[in-house]
């Protein structure tokens, strides 16, 4: 039929959703909350240039990933990272090499998502609020008491705390994600005027406040004036300062960065801070995706696969390929 499947949420999940679905000659609308499309894998625009302030980079291990991963680098979306990695191993920055491959957008993260969304239908700036089904079709409510429809189907792509509210049509797979805790992630940026003497790109802390840093201008593709490094506070350290000051996350993780720091730390030129509530799902889960494919609802997202960009994508695909299998009996 020519009536659309509605997707709720922009993000990588959605957006692989999405584009699975029009491969397979079947027209979807998309939905989201924020302005534009990308969702954690989103880059934020800021006086020192895009900054990748949700995920720093990914890995590809699934073989379909992988594959999905070498066609953005043909359209040129994404390259390879080959950061310098160090890690805090008692006490001690050291470098820290390994064969793993990783990935990032270009010239900024949320140039996949963009790329995927290309001429797709979209609304933003539009947070659903409700899903209802009719007899045959379903309506959506946003909070502004909009409704739109009919959808033939709907995909709900949003992370498990939020998706357990917009699927009371479907109590089973609401209860599922309603067990699904998600960690929250304060992520601060710092930009010098100049480059830091240190021969680091990228550091697994995992220590205390700071869980992870990296160099901005170590990912291929960017131009920033500014050496502007990204640090993403551990989860327990954002879960108990969750309703600090993002003056008082930015002082905090910048004495924790300099503590570590091989080398002088000069006054930031600029500096932000942003705070993911659902950045992380406590644990990984082997679900692919959530679905009561006879009423014609699916949820995906990362909390249902490994918590990654790749499962999240994977999560996508599944929901995609599981509505396509029901089509065609
Ligand atoms: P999301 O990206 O959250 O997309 C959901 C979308 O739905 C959003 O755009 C949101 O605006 C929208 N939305 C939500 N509710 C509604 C609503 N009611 N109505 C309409 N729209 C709605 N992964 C890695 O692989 N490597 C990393 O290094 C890495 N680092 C990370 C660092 C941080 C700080 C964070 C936060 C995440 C990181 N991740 C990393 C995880 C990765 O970003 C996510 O797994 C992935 O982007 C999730 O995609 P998604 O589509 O499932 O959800
Ligand atoms: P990956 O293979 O690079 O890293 C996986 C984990 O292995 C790392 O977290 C780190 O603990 C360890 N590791 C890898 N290389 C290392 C090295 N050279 N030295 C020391 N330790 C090393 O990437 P992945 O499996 O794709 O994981 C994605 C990354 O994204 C992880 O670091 C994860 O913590 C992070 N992430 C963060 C959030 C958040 O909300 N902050 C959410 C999802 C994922």
């Amino acid at each position: 039929s020519s009536v659309s499947i509605a997707i709720i949420g922009a993000g990588i999940s959605g957006l692989s959703a999405a584009q699975a679905l029009q491969e397979a000659g079947l027209p979807v609308h998309l939905f989201d909350k924020s302005r534009g499309s990308g969702g954690r894998m989103a880059s934020k625009r800021t006086e020192a240039g895009r900054l990748d302030l949700g995920a720093a980079y990914f890995t590809a291990r699934d073989r379909r990933f992988a594959a999905a991963v070498r066609d953005w680098q043909a359209r040129g979306w994404a390259s390879e990272w080959r950061p310098s990695l160090y890690e805090l191993r008692q006490g001690q920055l050291g470098p820290s090499q390994d064969e793993q491959e990783r990935y990032v957008g270009t010239p900024s993260m949320s140039a996949i998502t963009r790329g995927l969304l290309g001429e797709t239908p979209v609304t933003f700036g539009c947070r659903i609020t409700e899903i209802f089904r009719g007899t045959r079709h379903w309506t959506l409510q946003d909070a502004d008491g909009q409704s739109y429809g009919p959808f033939s189907q709907v995909v709900v792509a949003i992370p498990a705390t939020q998706a357990c509210n917009l699927l009371t049509a479907a109590p089973v797979l609401a209860g599922k994600a309603a067990n699904v805790a998600m960690e929250p992630t304060w992520s601060v940026a710092l930009g010098f005027s100049t480059p830091l003497e240190t021969g680091m790109d990228g550091c697994f802390v995992r220590n205390g406040a700071l869980d992870w840093f990296s160099r901005d201008r170590s990912k291929p593709g960017r131009d920033n004036p500014l050496d502007t490094w990204v640090m993403h506070a551990t989860s327990q350290w954002s879960r108990e300062h969750l309703d600090a000051s993002k003056e008082t996350v930015i002082e905090h993780l910048h004495g924790a960065f300099a503590e570590l720091l091989d080398c002088p730390l000069p006054e930031p030129a600029f500096s932000i801070a942003h705070r993911w509530l659902y950045a992380r799902p406590a644990q990984p889960h082997q679900w692919g995706s959530l679905a009561d494919v006879d009423m014609g609802i699916h949820a995906c997202g990362d909390w249902c696969l490994s918590g990654r960009v790749e499962g999240a994508w994977l999560s996508g695909r599944e929901a995609a390929r599981r509505i396509i299998e029901h089509l065609d009996k």
